[in-house]
């Protein structure tokens, strides 16, 4: 089974709003990664998948309290990142700091693909291995890798940057990242079945 959501919540009004990090235009990035959620997994449906997703009011806290991933599961969340400096730029990936050698190989081939589908480049905290731990981020400790399976948090790009957002706002670029997006999820479903 794959698990795929999107990170904060943009229900407007609802007592879990949670814009996430607000970039250029007053971009919101809950709203930007919902854009991403629906059509990887409607491209994933299209394939025969079967997708558990978070619902539009949930919060991130009791989604991860409802779903029960098992060790065969893929576990995405999509995110965008932000900046003070509007420069900053970038794809990255987050791996649990105990990810699984499945995990990191998901994570690192997402960067890879997201990086590649918008121009941009792949954030690794410049150790050269595709992907960020959870230490390497800003974050600290996420829910979300405790969740059993393939997990990983995906950072799109950042909504901070006007030439990242361009190229995720532009068509075409959009669609070759989501179809990458759901290869990859699939090819992980698919290998742990
Ligand atoms: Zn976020």
């Amino acid at each position: 089974m794959i698990f795929a959501s999107a990170g904060h919540c943009n229900a407007r009004g609802h007592k879990n709003q949670d814009s996430g990090a607000v970039g250029i235009n007053g971009r919101w990035e809950a709203d930007e990664a919902v854009k991403v959620k629906n059509r990887v997994i409607a491209i994933l449906e299209s394939k025969g998948y079967n997708v558990i997703t978070d619902n539009p009011t949930e919060s991130l806290r009791e989604y991860l309290a409802r779903i029960k991933p098992g060790p065969a599961s893929v576990v995405v969340e999509f995110h965008f990142d932000a900046a003070a400096n509007p420069k900053a730029t970038g794809c990255s990936v987050l791996v649990g700091d105990d990810s699984s050698k499945n995990s990191q190989n998901m994570a690192r081939e997402l960067s890879e693909i997201i990086s590649k589908a918008l121009g941009i480049r792949l954030r690794d905290g410049g150790d050269g291995d595709g992907i960020l731990f959870e230490k390497d981020s800003h974050r600290g400790r996420l829910g979300l890798m405790r969740e059993a399976g393939t997990v990983a948090l995906v950072e799109v790009c950042f909504i901070t940057n006007p030439d990242d957002m361009a190229a995720f706002d532009d068509p075409a670029k959009f669609e070759a990242m989501c179809q990458g997006i759901a290869t990859v999820l699939g090819k992980y479903e698919d290998l742990i079945k």
